[in-house]
């Protein structure tokens, strides 16, 4: 008998992926992750969804009529959706939030991959084991962070937040769950950090565009040569914080990198791919001049 054909071969049903939140207009990842799909002719999609909080359940019926295979959730659902799920991965069980639900066999598995995205981008300057870290923030980034280093065997770390209730809440958290010892400061002047400190990371919102020149209030002459200063804040890259620390001989990382990996753990959660993140990372480069320059 004849093969079949390649007419009768085609497949015009990709698996589906997505994000739900609100406000979505301006969340750059189905850009970057639509990139991996292409770049690894991965036959999916991935549809960027505007979901209100009290259209949550419906659109994770709806995603889930659909057939889609998993899907991120953003700003404001990442604790609303936990009761819509079957169960949660570890590192979201502790952070408290989900970022990424895999839909298998008709039930859906939160996972967190906010602190995994980090940790990844912070790999490829040093292992967190055995280091003493300050946070600034202690919101859902620093929450995730925070969680991740300490299941990665970070040594110490400092809290310091505006709101110091919330800080010693995420230390208690990373203390009473893990090996690390943590500790919640506020924040109601510039903070020095102490002389062993080996990683800052401003995980707050202070930098984020269009807010550019704004600045973590740290003392800059406390920042060592050779000390990594990391950001979150992925718009821009190149943070005034991160500039004062390049000026003052510090190692930086910006927050692509978190962007990135999160969006690498997401795909390798739904499909079992390890995909190829410097492909993410310059389609993410080349939407932030783009939209710099307009
Ligand atoms: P939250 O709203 O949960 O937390 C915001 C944090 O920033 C809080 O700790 C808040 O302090 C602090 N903060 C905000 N403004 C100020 C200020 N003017 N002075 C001092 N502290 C301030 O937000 P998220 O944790 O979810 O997100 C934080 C940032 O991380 C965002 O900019 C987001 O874009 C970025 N992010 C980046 C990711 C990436 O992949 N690169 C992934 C996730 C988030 P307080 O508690 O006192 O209000």
């Amino acid at each position: 008998m004849d093969a079949l054909p390649d007419s009768l071969k085609l497949d015009f049903l990709p698996r589906l992926t997505g994000s739900l939140s609100t406000p979505a207009r301006q969340n750059p990842t189905v850009a970057m992750i639509e990139a991996a799909y292409q770049h690894h002719k991965l036959h999916a999609r991935y549809i960027n969804c505007e979901v209100s909080a009290a259209e949550l359940a419906d659109a994770v019926r709806g995603v889930q009529a659909l057939g889609w295979i998993g899907f991120n959730c953003s700003i404001p659902h990442k604790q609303a959706i936990i009761p819509l799920l079957s169960g949660l991965g570890r590192s979201a069980s502790l952070i408290g939030a989900v970022n990424c639900v895999v839909i298998r066999d008709d039930k859906l598995i939160g996972e967190n991959t906010d602190g995994i995205g980090f940790l990844k981008s912070l790999r490829h300057l040093t292992d967190p084991a055995g280091k003493r870290f300050v946070l600034l923030g202690a919101g859902g980034a620093a929450r995730a962070i925070a969680v991740e280093l300490a299941l990665a065997g970070a040594s110490h770390l400092t809290l310091v937040n505006r709101n110091r209730a919330r800080a010693e809440e995420v230390a208690k958290l990373v203390a009473d769950n893990t090996k690390t010892t943590a500790e919640g400061l506020g924040w109601d002047k510039a903070f020095a950090l102490p002389a062993d400190t080996d990683i800052l990371v401003n995980a707050t919102s202070i930098g984020f565009y269009p807010d550019t020149s704004a600045m973590p209030n740290v003392v800059l002459e406390s920042l060592r040569p050779g000390m990594i200063v990391a950001d979150v804040i992925p718009n821009p890259p190149h943070t005034a914080l991160l500039q004062a620390a390049s000026e003052r001989g510090c190692v930086t990382l910006d927050g692509l990198g978190m962007l990135v990996y999160q969006g690498v753990a997401s795909i390798e959660h739904w499909m079992g791919e390890a995909v190829d993140a410097s492909v993410m990372r310059s389609k993410l480069e080349d939407i932030f001049r783009i939209s710099r320059a307009s």
